[in-house]
């Protein structure tokens, strides 16, 4: 096989989160040439925004920076190439069956993609959400508690991240209103305990459930939010001074469509067992792929099977086709 000149990969790696750098480790570990595109200034995606992270096996619990840090070192020390504040904004297949990455910061060509763009937050979407962002209006606890110590701030959601997040806004909040659309918490019932083992402890967190957050009010800083009973439909003008909104993710595939294959709601579509899309030599791997468990520990595996699979295609091309439709049924279609 030719050498790779300057710019020529064999494999590209779109993300640089936890699915991506697992990725990288084993490409690069396999002695493949490997470049992760990263499109923020720092790699680690989500985990980097997380204080504390007590369920990725091997750690007792880490914060979530220290972790990245770890597999950054880890992945480079393996020869992996990591460009930071470089977008993909395009990717174009060849005659060949290799690829064309292009980027903010010029183009670069693969033999093999892996996609693990991982995903943004969802927006409420509600008058006054927009002016105040980064200002009272807030989608990271972990970042911003510490800025409404001693305040009065509502948290919307009932997964996961919003548990999570509320349990930390407690620790500096005055008090904290949980606002939350059903009467059922979405996320593992081991976090909704301890939601309330904390709610009583410090007495800090109150409760409005089948509510809604219709509107975030306040001139030059928020002050109030409008509440709505979903029940009575009733609404109120309710004080508080700040609003972190935790009301799930959107996978950060917009610049993809036409390219490969995405569901209804935006996850790209892939075969479960290998990470394939329907466009052989791309894999996928994480947060933005159809049906992924969205946990820190899978998006690492999403990637690992996605650079194992690779070998595989780049060793028999055949197998992508020979093999995808029959297991794609088997597992009912993708
Ligand atoms: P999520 O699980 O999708 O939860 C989103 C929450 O926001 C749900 O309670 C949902 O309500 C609510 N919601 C959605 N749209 C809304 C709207 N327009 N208005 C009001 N409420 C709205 O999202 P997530 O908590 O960000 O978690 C994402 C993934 O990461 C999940 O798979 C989660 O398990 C995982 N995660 C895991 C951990 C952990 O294991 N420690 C920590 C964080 C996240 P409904 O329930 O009524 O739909």
């Amino acid at each position: 096989m030719a050498e790779l000149g300057e710019g020529q990969y064999d494999v590209i790696i779109v993300g640089a989160g936890p699915a991506g750098l697992a990725a990288g480790l084993y490409a690069a570990r396999d002695r493949f040439k490997t470049l992760m595109l990263e499109k923020n200034g720092l790699p680690g995606g989500q985990i980097m925004l997380t204080g504390r992270i007590e369920n990725y096996p091997g750690y007792e619990n880490i914060p979530g920076p220290a972790l990245v840090d770890h597999m950054v070192k880890q992945v480079k020390s393996f020869g992996a190439e990591l460009k930071a504040n470089c977008p993909a904004e395009r990717i174009e297949r060849l005659d060949d069956g290799s690829f064309t990455v292009h980027t903010a910061k010029g183009a670069f060509s693969a033999r093999v993609i892996i996609l693990s763009p991982g995903s943004d937050y969802r927006r409420l979407d509600v008058p006054g959400e927009k002016k105040h962002a980064g200002a009272g209006v807030s989608y990271c606890g972990t970042c911003d508690a510490p800025f409404f110590r001693d305040k009065h701030v509502v948290s919307i959601g009932g997964g996961n991240t919003a548990v999570e997040e509320a349990i930390h806004l407690a620790k500096f909040a005055s008090k904290v209103t949980v606002v939350h659309r059903r009467a059922e918490f979405r996320a593992q019932k081991i976090l909704v305990e301890e939601l309330h083992r904390v709610a009583k402890e410090r007495g800090n967190i109150e409760f409005k459930l089948e509510a809604g957050v219709t509107e975030i009010l306040g001139d030059k800083k928020v002050d109030a939010v409008t509440l709505k009973d979903l029940k009575s439909g009733a609404a109120e003008r309710f004080a508080c001074d700040g609003v972190f909104i935790f009301v799930g993710m959107i996978p950060n595939t917009g610049w993809l469509k036409g390219f490969v294959e995405l569901d209804g709601n935006d996850f790209i579509k892939a075969d479960p067992a290998y990470m394939r899309t329907r466009v052989p030599g791309v894999f996928v791997a994480g947060d933005c792929r159809t049906a992924a468990a969205m946990q820190l520990a899978t998006a690492c595996g999403d990637g690992v099977v996605a650079a194992m699979m690779m070998k595989q295609h780049l060793k028999d091309p055949a197998w992508w086709t020979r093999t995808a439709e029959p297991e794609a049924a088997a597992a009912g279609g993708w």
